[in-house]
């Protein structure tokens, strides 16, 4: 008998489900096992390349997945770490972790894989040299070949032209990287070191996926054409349909989407390889014929998929055992036959599995442990069709086997309860490609085996061996925390490896306007019981720094500690940080923990060094009370009130009712006036507000699909353009260097414009009433200049300001420059 290995991951491998935290391993329906026992007749596959999170034509790779029944992947180039968040604060990596999670939730619905590269998704760039001038392309060119020759895709589709039509710089380069990599996968003189591992792999054609966005349209009636737009009788859904619950996936970018019924026509241009007439895969045989010594292999498969009893799959069961022992007989050495058998004996135990109605699980009692802690498992199985199941043994973590021989009765629910220590060299959980500090472009991905996965395979699987029907199957589950939660219902997670004591700051960013010494807290959690420590704080920056308290004693998991520390500059003191540590009895720890929980996507965090950013801006400023309108999300509040700001966050009840004449400046946060419609009805407050006195200082709004402008926003008309500088060193030009913005309090110079990070701004005006009057100028390399990144003006006897410059990115960085210029805008003063 064969000695098989399943892997069935949580939250992966199931098709058509929603609401991922909800997701347990159900034993599918038949018409959904009938689907995939059809895909078990077909050996093709399509690999999609494009540049970020939501370039994926979803329609598409649906149809293909479930039509075509090819083996379908989507390789994005980056994980879209550099976009703007539509649902929360979260920037740069914990966005890409939020998107990577976000494409895993689209394929678990549309059925295609997902693959990355090691490239980052620094933010908007214009064209294609741009990019190249940040991404390292080789090291890009190297993951995308070595995608290729993974994966053997028998086409490529790539989304964007190398011409331009794109758009974004990102896009150009992911077709440009396509056709490179197109041929040189086929190259056994390019990336000789992958051979070692995986063969060179010639892909028959390259297409593009011709687009109508609206602005542009690359398509036309002489391209080749498929209609996707076909209804799925054993979903019980269209391509459309499914690929907008796909699409509707990138809550993070806002792109949910109606769902499209009826026919609709894909276009496709051919670029290389084997060309084509009239259908895009008239050069590829999809079937098994395509390989020797297949007829009977083939002959079995439309038996079975003939003698499907929807009302009794368990029936299919042999006859899956028989085409699984005749697959594994067939000798033939060609390679491509091995990579496919490999990929279709898998599919048949997956089948197997279903067939039989077994279900298996592994809960841990809680949802986080630490490495060599005892834990509590209870081991869940049922055989629910009728079939001869019994259970073998069962293995935790490489250990020996627990002997079982148990047979399962049909329908019977077993629940077996351990309790097993976790192996020591299990280790914390956390993304692979965070584990390093990112290199410029780059994630640093030292295990090179995990370089183009979507994520980490969970360290803590247990192994159930099986025999169906004589059939001798292995399955490994990975251990989960399941609860209920009164509104949701069932919840899953993802056991979580965590350090024993995480140390969170309570602000990434210590600002110092002058040397007055502040007082700054942290929060110490212990992730286990009976945690004692001394926690410590070093600093290389000429400064004193006083623990109120070191002793860390924590009895229970999950208690917090908070401690404060005061930090008491001294006369040279400059920018720098403080790590902190807890020294434990056997190790010292020092990381800190970023949860990120969504409903949509798994629970997500991130652990990283436990540190905080001191930063000296000396400056002046005029007025103390702050109210801040918050819109999407961002982290601009908290670093006013570094300054010494008092901030008080405006509501709707507030903004009704208060007396906003107590507020030195009113700020709205980013894109508050595309999420609040209610701004509309207090705009003539507002307006009263600045017409007595007050400042009203508006951050960037987009105005466009994702977020059209709900409120009238400034005393005079003004519009806000696209328009973007995405060159964070462009210089910035003063238009009238007298203008208090640039004086008053403090003297804004070319200096107040370096170390900035990711861009200048976006969303900057366009046109504007002649009473506005733009205050900088500045634009990116052969571009015309925009003056549209900071207008004022004055208005009874307040003053208005709109501002598309990144606040929202350089506060929380610490950029000196950035506080400056807000504090200016804040402190402007009261018009005669
Ligand atoms: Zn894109």
């Amino acid at each position: 008998m064969n000695r098989l290995i399943v892997y069935v991951i949580i939250s992966f491998g199931l098709i058509y489900s929603s609401a991922i935290k909800s997701q347990s391993l159900s034993n599918e329906s038949s018409s959904i096992v009938y689907q995939r026992l059809k895909k078990v007749n077909t050996v093709a596959s399509v690999l999609y390349i494009a540049a970020h999170p939501d370039d994926e034509n979803t329609r598409l790779l649906s149809y293909l997945a479930n039509e075509k029944n090819f083996k379908t992947a989507y390789l994005s180039l980056t994980r879209g770490d550099g976009g703007q968040n539509l649902i929360g604060k979260e920037q740069g990596e914990a966005l890409g972790l939020i998107r990577t999670n976000e494409l895993l939730a689209a394929r678990n619905i549309d059925g295609a894989e997902q693959f990355f590269t090691r490239s980052n998704d620094f933010g908007y760039s214009k064209n294609p040299d741009e990019t190249f001038a940040i991404w390292n392309r080789d090291s890009l060119l190297y993951d995308v070949v070595l995608a290729i020759r993974k994966f053997k895709p028998d086409i490529i589709i790539c989304r964007f032209p190398t011409t331009g039509e794109g758009g974004h710089g990102h896009h150009t380069a992911s077709a440009i990287i396509a056709e490179q990599a197109f041929k040189a996968a086929a190259d056994p003189t390019i990336f000789p070191d992958q051979l070692n591992k995986f063969e060179i792999w010639k892909t028959k054609s390259l297409f593009w996926n011709t687009f109508n966005f609206g602005t542009t349209n690359t398509t036309s009636p002489e391209q080749l054409q498929i209609d996707v737009g076909v209804f799925n009788p054993l979903i019980g859904k269209s391509y459309g349909e499914i690929a907008s619950e796909s699409r509707s996936m990138h809550k993070s970018q806002g792109f949910g989407t109606a769902k499209q019924r009826g026919s609709n026509i894909e276009y496709f241009k051919f670029l290389q390889g084997d060309s084509v007439k009239k259908n895009l895969f008239e050069n590829c045989n999809s079937s098994w014929s395509r390989f020797e010594k297949t007829e009977q292999l083939q002959q079995q498969i439309n038996e079975c998929l003939k003698k499907f009893n929807i009302d009794f799959p368990s029936q299919s069961v042999n006859d899956l055992i028989q085409i699984h022992h005749q697959l594994n007989a067939i000798e033939n050495n060609n390679s491509l036959f091995q990579h496919w058998k490999k990929i279709k004996l898998k599919e048949i135990e997956e089948l197997i599995l279903s067939c039989s109605g077994i279900w298996l699980e592994a809960n841990s009692a809680n949802y986080s442990a630490v490495t060599g802690e005892e834990i509590s498992i209870s081991v869940q199985a049922i055989a629910r069709n009728s079939v001869n199941a019994i259970l073998k043994s069962i293995s935790f973590f490489n250990d020996s086997d627990s002997l079982f021989m148990m047979n399962l009765t049909t329908n019977k629910f077993y629940n077996f309860k351990y309790l097993k220590k976790l192996p020591t060299t299990i280790q914390n959980t956390n993304p692979y490609w965070l584990n390093k500090s990112p290199l410029q472009g780059m994630y640093h991905v030292s295990n090179e085996s995990l370089i183009g996965t979507p994520v980490n395979d969970p360290q803590t699987k247990i192994k159930f061996d099986l025999s169906i029907n004589g059939f001798n199957l292995t399955v490994f589950k990975s251990i989960i925390y399941k609860s209920t939660d009164p509104v949701k219902g069932e919840l899953y997670r993802p056991l979580e490896i965590l350090p024993p004591v995480t140390i969170n700051f309570n602000e990434k960013v210590i600002v110092f306007p002058d040397l007055q010494s502040k007082s700054i807290k942290l929060i110490v959690k212990s992730q286990t019981k009976n945690l004692k420590g001394i926690l410590r704080l070093t600093t290389k920056s000429s400064c004193k720094i006083i623990l109120k308290d070191s002793v860390i004693n924590l009895l229970e998991k999950g208690e917090e500690q908070v401690i404060e520390a005061i930090v008491i500059p001294d006369k040279n003191f400059s920018s720098g940080n403080i790590e902190a540590i807890v020294q434990l009895s056997n190790q010292t720890v020092g990381l800190s923990i970023q949860r990120i929980e969504y409903d949509h996507i798994p629970y997500q965090f991130i652990l990283s060094n436990a540190q905080t950013k001191l930063v000296f801006i000396p400056l002046k400023k005029v007025g103390t009370k702050i109210g801040y309108i918050i819109g999407a999300g961002d982290d601009v509040a908290p670093c006013l009130s570094q300054l010494g700001y008092q901030i008080t966050f405006l509501n709707d009840e507030q903004l009704t009712k208060d007396n906003l004449n107590q507020y030195d400046a009113i700020v709205t946060g980013v894109r508050a006036y595309n999420t609040i419609d209610r701004l509309q009805a207090h705009y003539t407050k507002l307006m009263e507000y600045v017409k007595n006195g007050g400042n009203l200082i508006v951050q960037y709004n987009t105005n466009n699909r994702i977020g059209p402008v709900l409120a009238k926003i400034g005393p005079y008309p003004f519009t806000i353009s696209r328009d973007r500088v995405t060159d964070e060193n462009a210089k910035v030009n003063f238009i009238n260097t007298s203008h208090q913005i640039l004086n008053s309090p403090n003297k804004i110079t070319s200096d107040d414009f370096t170390n900035w990070i990711q861009e200048r701004g976006i969303y900057f005006v366009s046109e504007r009433d002649v009473n506005y009057e733009a205050i900088l100028s500045m634009n990116d390399p052969n571009e015309k200049a925009s003056d549209g990144s900071l207008i004022y003006t004055k208005y009874g006897k307040g003053n208005f300001v709109y501002t598309g410059l990144s606040f929202f990115r350089q506060l929380p960085a610490g950029v000196p420059g950035a506080y400056r210029l807000f504090v200016n805008m804040i402190s402007l003063p009261k018009n005669k």
